[in-house]
């Protein structure tokens, strides 16, 4: 994406949001015994040796949890297992592109032969393929975009809920974006990619409800990941969209991981179908 495309898309697609908000963080210390505990759960993360399905791992783990990594790539996954196991997290890796049905299969068996069962998943895998006016996007780039980033999500989700089921219910979180709720300027069928993830939570919650499986979404603004570089990098795009945003930055992994391991906690046992932004107060809606 070329940088006059870049500073069109910041300018023309976010308002401004009045509503100042503040980074709330996790106090240190033992968690076991408290409704924000996930001691004794199972994590699955997808797309998690980076950025912030990593943080995801992390602060679930952090939490008690144990975490099953994984991303395409071997060297990927190898180092997300030797940094989560330096911070004492209980974990577990494999290579899974959540594009691929053999590969998501492995991944839950896996977990359920390793781990004994499943309780959490966070669905955070997207790709983008395509940078340019929507009117150009080719019916290819449409089935990469959809099938990553939507269908996968829902096909793992079937994978892992009789499994939930077993366990007497469970928490699904699909990571989506701002841009699912203001499509961004050249990133048009990923937009819509994401906007379909905020309806696939609110189709599955009341369905999943019986099973007491909660499904709930997050919706990050623009996270300083190797994602999002090309935005970040560069100055004058920040300073774009800083004007943008009531809290002056970009935000870090972390600030979502936080989102998305309270979601999976008891803290959020009366949250289902809703989506939270985490946006550093850009105003969404649809
Ligand atoms: P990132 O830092 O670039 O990390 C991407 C991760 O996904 C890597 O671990 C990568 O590892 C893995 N991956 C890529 N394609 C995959 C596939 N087909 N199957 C499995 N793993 C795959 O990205 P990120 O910014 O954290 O993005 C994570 C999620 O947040 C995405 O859903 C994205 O749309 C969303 N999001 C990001 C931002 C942002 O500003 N960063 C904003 C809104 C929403 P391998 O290369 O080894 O596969």
């Amino acid at each position: 994406m070329d940088k006059v495309m870049l500073r069109c898309f910041v300018s023309r697609c976010f308002l401004t949001n009045p509503v100042a908000g503040q980074t709330r963080k996790m106090s240190g210390g033992s968690l076991a015994g408290s409704p924000s505990s996930l001691a004794g759960k199972v994590a699955i993360v997808t797309a998690s040796t980076d950025g912030i399905g990593l943080a995801a791992a992390q602060a679930l783990g952090q939490r008690g949890a144990h975490v099953v990594v994984s991303s395409r790539r071997q060297s990927n996954v190898d180092k997300a297992v030797a940094q989560l196991q330096s911070e004492k997290i209980q974990v577990t890796g494999t290579t899974c592109n959540v594009g691929k049905s053999e590969d998501r299969e492995r991944l839950v068996n896996m977990t359920v032969e390793h781990c004994g069962g499943i309780d959490i998943l966070v669905s955070n895998a997207a790709v983008n393929p395509f940078f340019g006016n929507i009117m150009d996007s080719t019916a290819a780039v449409w089935d990469k975009i959809l099938d990553v980033n939507v269908k996968a999500a829902f096909l793992m989700t079937q994978l892992v809920v009789p499994h939930m089921e077993k366990r007497g219910g469970g928490s699904v979180v699909f990571v989506s974006s701002v841009a699912g709720y203001q499509p961004m300027q050249a990133l048009g069928p990923y937009s819509v990619s994401k906007t379909a993830l905020l309806g696939l939570t609110r189709a599955l919650a009341p369905e999943l409800a019986q099973s007491h499986i909660r499904v709930n979404c997050v919706a990050p603004g623009v996270i300083k990941t190797r994602f999002s570089q090309a935005l970040w990098q560069d100055e004058d795009i920040v300073d774009e969209f800083k004007k943008q945003l009531s809290i002056k930055r970009v935000g870090e992994p972390e600030e979502i991981g936080g989102v998305i391991a309270f979601l999976c906690s008891k803290d959020a046992s009366y949250i289902t179908g809703e989506t939270i932004t985490v946006t550093g107060g850009m105003s969404c809606r649809l």
